[in-house]
């Protein structure tokens, strides 16, 4: 087993060996990959070096210090951050071999195709549905809230191939060519004036069946892999003490408390505090979170982080806008299809953005149910559709 200390050498050799590629993304992150640096749970040979995930932060923080200025969440977010795990834990060899790699260095952006119009939080009752030809599926249907469906090459599409079982025994998985015939994505535009996510309508798609991923009618277990893995990205992961959101509202506060009356100054100190110690608490829980999840398949700890950053992340982004007064209120408007992570640049954009936090990924009620069942073992919620056949059930 690799010390830390060895880690961190082998990082600084990783940095020596491609000086001259630090600034290019594909080819530095392809030798990152190479050498087992890109995500360290991952098994060796696939881009890790089968050991805790927890340390990938030793990698990242030798990263840093060198002024290696990529990050998976700007690169390839749901890719790295939900399809790569998802084709690791269930995908043949061929299909490990052909996207692995080049989910990280970002050559393919992914997307996921979970959500339908009539389908969001019971992701189990959607209507798409793909039909058997031969080796391959025909799929039909339509996906809503695609974001970076408009830059993807592939997808994570879920669907129904089976209506005559329950709903979750009736679903594959594949990986869908967004470049397929038949796939047409259309912007949504959001709060903020741009739009990172799409719909997108499948008509006559054809798949592959080697493109499954998990076995005809195993979809939900897949899809459950995916959605841990996206709690976990979403709720951040372990970023350094005081930095990203709170350290914008220390800022802010930094540049506005002298501007305040004493009474007020006072009730928004007590607010800043507040909320700096919720931030510290949740770094923690996702240090502890990260430390302790195996490697391919996190478990409901990933609900805990998500819940309480999404939240926070509200509450940060509102404190700062208070902070702010009237200019708090002014906001740019733009219609660029973009991802909204890096931007939007002005306090006002991420407080708009800050919106979605506790719908992405799954709604906060959503996560306290799964806390709730899972978790604490309290009651389950009334599902009157769970063992009767789909087709049958009212809708
Ligand atoms: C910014 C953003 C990006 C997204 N990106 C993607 C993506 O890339 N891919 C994708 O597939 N989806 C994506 N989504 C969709 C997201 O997963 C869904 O919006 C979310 O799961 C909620 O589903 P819904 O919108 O259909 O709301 P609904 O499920 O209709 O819920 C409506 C309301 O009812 C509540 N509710 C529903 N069921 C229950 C229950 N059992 N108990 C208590 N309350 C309940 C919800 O909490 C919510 O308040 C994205 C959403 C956003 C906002």
């Amino acid at each position: 087993m690799i010390t830390d200390d060895e880690l961190r050498e082998r990082t600084e050799a990783l940095v020596a060996a491609n000086r001259d590629v630090l600034d290019d993304q594909i080819a530095f992150r392809g030798a990152q990959w190479d050498d087992g640096l890109a995500t360290v749970q991952f098994p060796e040979g696939r881009g890790g070096l089968g050991i805790s995930p927890g340390k990938q932060s030793i990698v990242d923080d030798v990263l840093r210090a060198h002024g290696v200025r990529y990050d998976n969440l700007r690169i390839n977010p749901i890719g790295i951050g939900m399809g790569a795990p998802t084709v690791l834990t269930y995908g043949s060899d061929e299909l490990i071999d052909k996207h692995l790699r080049r989910i990280f260095t970002g050559e393919d952006i992914w997307c996921q195709l979970f959500s339908e119009p009539t389908n969001g939080s019971d992701v189990a009752g959607i209507p798409s549905r793909a039909v058997r030809d031969g080796d391959e599926w025909v799929v039909n249907g339509q996906k809503v809230w695609t974001t970076l469906a408009h830059v993807s090459s592939y997808g994570m599409l879920l669907t129904r191939t089976n209506p005559d079982v329950p709903k979750h025994k009736g679903l594959s998985y594949f990986i869908l060519d967004m470049h397929a015939p038949g796939v047409e994505i259309r912007p949504l535009f959001q709060i903020t004036g741009e739009a990172e996510f799409n719909e997108v309508f499948l008509t006559d798609v054809r798949i592959p069946d080697t493109h499954r991923l998990g076995a005809e009618g195993e979809g939900w277990r897949v899809a459950t892999t995916t959605l841990m893995n996206e709690r976990v990205a979403l709720s951040g992961g372990p970023a350094p003490r005081g930095s990203g959101a709170i350290a914008e509202l220390v800022k802010c506060w930094g540049e506005r408390a002298e501007l305040l009356a004493p009474a007020e100054r006072a009730v928004m100190r007590d607010r800043v505090s507040d909320l700096w110690v919720r931030a510290e608490v949740l770094r923690l829980t996702n240090q502890r979170a990260k430390d302790g999840a195996s490697a391919g398949n996190p478990g409901p700890e990933g609900s805990v982080g998500k819940l309480e950053s999404a939240q926070l992340s509200q509450a940060i982004h509102e404190c700062i806008v208070d902070l702010m007064g009237a200019a708090g209120t002014i906001h740019e408007l733009g219609y660029p299809m973009t991802r909204s992570d890096s931007a939007p640049d002005s306090r006002t954009g991420r407080f708009l953005r800050s919106r979605a936090n506790t719908i992405e990924g799954g709604t906060s009620e959503i996560m306290r149910n799964i806390l709730g069942e899972r978790v604490l073992g309290l009651p389950g919620d009334v599902r009157v559709d769970k063992d009767i056949p789909w087709s049958e059930a009212p809708r």
